[in-house]
C-alpha cells in the first residue's frame, strides 16, 4: 500500500507504507523535508546556468535529460583538451545552455553533441 506525501515544493512523492515503521517514518520525514526531483533539477539548471526549455509539459521533461547528457558528455571530452580546443569546447557547453527549444533537443537526442560540435567546427 502506498501513501503520497507532500514535499517543501508542494509535490507530492509516494511511500510505499508496508515496510518496517521506522523505515517508512524515514522516507516520509526525506520527502517532507526535500524538494521533489523535478524541482531540484530545474533549480539545478539555473545554477548551472541553462535556460529554461519551452515547449510542453511532455516535451521539456523528455527533453532536460537529453541535454543534461549533452553538457555532461561536452564536459567530459573538453577534461582533455587544451588550448584552442579548451575553448571550443567552453562555446560548445555553452551553446548547449542556450538551446532553449524542447523539440530540438528530442529531435537530436542521439545526436545532439555531434550536431553542435559541427557547428563550432570542433
Ligand atoms: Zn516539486
Amino acid at each position: 500500500m502506498f501513501r503520497m506525501v507532500e514535499h517543501l515544493c508542494g509535490h507530492t512523492g509516494k511511500v510505499d507504507v508496508e515496510g518496517p515503521f521506522l523505515a517508512v517514518e524515514e522516507q516520509i520525514r526525506k520527502i517532507e523535508t526535500s524538494e521533489c526531483p523535478v524541482c531540484h533539477a530545474r533549480k539545478q539548471n539555473i545554477i548551472e546556468g541553462f535556460i529554461p526549455l519551452h515547449g510542453t509539459k511532455e516535451q521539456c521533461d523528455r527533453a532536460e535529460p537529453i541535454r543534461r547528457r549533452a553538457l555532461e558528455r561536452a564536459r567530459t571530452l573538453g577534461r582533455y583538451s587544451s588550448g584552442r580546443d579548451k575553448n571550443a569546447f567552453n562555446e560548445l557547453e555553452n551553446t548547449i545552455r542556450s538551446i532553449r527549444f524542447a523539440e530540438w533537443w528530442i529531435a537530436h537526442q542521439t545526436d545532439a553533441l555531434e550536431n553542435l560540435a559541427r557547428r563550432i567546427r570542433l
